[in-house]
């Protein structure tokens, strides 16, 4: 029994590469830990609405290829991220702009809420003058001189540090490098050319990803103890679940991972650390609850970090109200612990310089094609890990 590939992981690297791989009369067999496919995109059904398992996902993209193949495998809706901050029971909306200068100072031109923005950058620079400093010596200093007081009191500093754990005044100024402010009257959080969510949910994306490719869940690599062949191929013993064929044996000719890098190598050179979040999700008997998909909530005094309301990304004007219900995710920014779900990396010295190693011993591997947000420690959004399954197969074929 023999496959061309041995992917891990289900998610939108390894489902990319396996579409490809079938579609070039390549033969895969996708493997994934968890009891559904999709990795971080997956979505559940509840009371009828696609809710975003892993955090609410927006797919925006100005890469004209990625936007293309995905609306080839299924149409995408017109959903459009205005996320809003709740401060003190009051709504503001983001991205920084003119409605959210409107709402905090009452201006009405640009020109107002550049001045009115001006006069508040030029009093943290006099603050840290004073202070005897010459550059913001933390987070608090920097988005003062960014964005001034009044925005980084309201819309940053409680948000911020119930993501990070820590006061805004003991993280390093290097977090926010830039904080753009429009003096537009513009919600739409992106810039990109396009944006939406797949129609039907994330889940129709990955089975059409998929298509082609048989499928193993609830199987972590490990438990396959692949061994390495005399010519360079992998093998391993046929598990139970797979039923196509007879044989004791299966024979692949690479493996594409997409799981943890340092997990791979067994954490022979140390572990990587990640931030996480959890979401607790709620069904609720009103149609409508918030009025909106993504609301954060930037006062400190609120242990969460944001409600997403998910019938929002597919249900638009009226169509909301033919639910009877809602569902609704708080999601909690926390330390993360080794056997918790990992979500973000940590791209600060000791892990990029651990990664850097783990990757080289990666580039060392003979057979194994290493990517996705995992397995390159690297935060990457939906489109840019599609590019990046696109590139390492054709890199395959060149
Ligand atoms: P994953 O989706 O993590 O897939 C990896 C898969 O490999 C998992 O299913 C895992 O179970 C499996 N696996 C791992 N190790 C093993 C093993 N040893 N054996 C078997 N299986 C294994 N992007 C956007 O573009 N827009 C957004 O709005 C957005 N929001 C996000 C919100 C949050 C909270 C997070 C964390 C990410 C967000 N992203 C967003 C990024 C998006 O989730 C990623 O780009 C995408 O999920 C990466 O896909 P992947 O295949 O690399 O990884």
């Amino acid at each position: 029994m023999k496959y061309d590939y041995l992917i891990v992981g289900s998610g939108l690297f390894g489902a990319t590469f396996a579409y490809l791989a079938h579609k070039a009369g390549k033969s895969c067999l996708v493997i994934d830990q968890r009891k559904h496919t999709g990795g971080n995109v997956h979505c559940e059904r509840i009371a009828d609405i696609n809710v975003h398992s892993y955090g609410a996902h927006i797919f925006h993209t100005s890469d004209e290829e990625v936007w293309q193949f995905v609306n080839s495998l299924v149409p995408f809706n017109r959903f459009t991220n205005c996320p809003l901050a709740l401060y003190r029971g009051k709504l503001y909306n983001l991205p920084f702009n003119m409605n959210t200068f409107c709402q905090m100072w009452g201006v009405t031109t640009p020109a107002e809420a550049l001045s009115k923005l001006s006069i508040q950058r030029a009093e943290a620079a006099r603050e840290l003058k004073a202070a005897g400093a010459t550059e913001p010596r933390n987070l608090e200093e920097q988005a003062k001189l960014l964005v001034g007081g009044d925005v980084y009191e309201r819309l940053i500093k409680g948000y911020t540090e119930k993501q990070w754990g820590r006061e805004c005044k003991q993280l390093p100024a290097f977090i926010i490098k830039r904080l753009p402010v429009r003096f537009t009257f513009n919600n739409n959080y992106f810039n990109d050319a396009h944006q939406g969510i797949p129609k039907g949910g994330y889940n129709v994306l990955i089975d059409e990803l998929l298509k082609g490719a048989d499928v193993l869940l609830r199987t972590p690599l490990h438990e396959l103890d692949c061994r390495k062949t005399k010519s360079g191929t992998w093998q391993f013993h046929r598990p139970a679940m797979l039923t196509c064929s007879a044989d004791d044996t299966v024979e692949v000719g690479k493996i594409v991972y997409s799981g943890a890098i340092d997990e791979y190598f067994d954490y022979r050179l140390g572990k990587l650390e990640y931030r996480s979040i959890h979401l607790q999700t709620e069904v609720m008997d009103t149609p409508n609850y918030q009025g909106n998909a993504v609301v954060n909530y930037t006062d400190a005094s609120v242990p969460f970090t944001r409600i997403i309301e998910h019938k929002h990304f597919e249900m638009f004007g009226d169509e909301v109200y033919r639910n009877p219900k809602t569902v609704v995710s708080r999601e909690f920014s926390e330390e993360w612990q080794p056997g918790m779900e990992p979500y973000y990396p940590v791209n600060d010295e000791r892990n990029n310089r651990l990664a850097d190693k783990y990757r080289e011993l990666a580039a060392r591997q003979e057979n194994v094609i290493f990517g996705g947000r995992l397995a390159e420690y690297r935060y990457y959004d939906m489109a840019p890990v599609i590019r990046r399954a696109m590139e390492a197969f054709k890199q395959q074929n060149v």
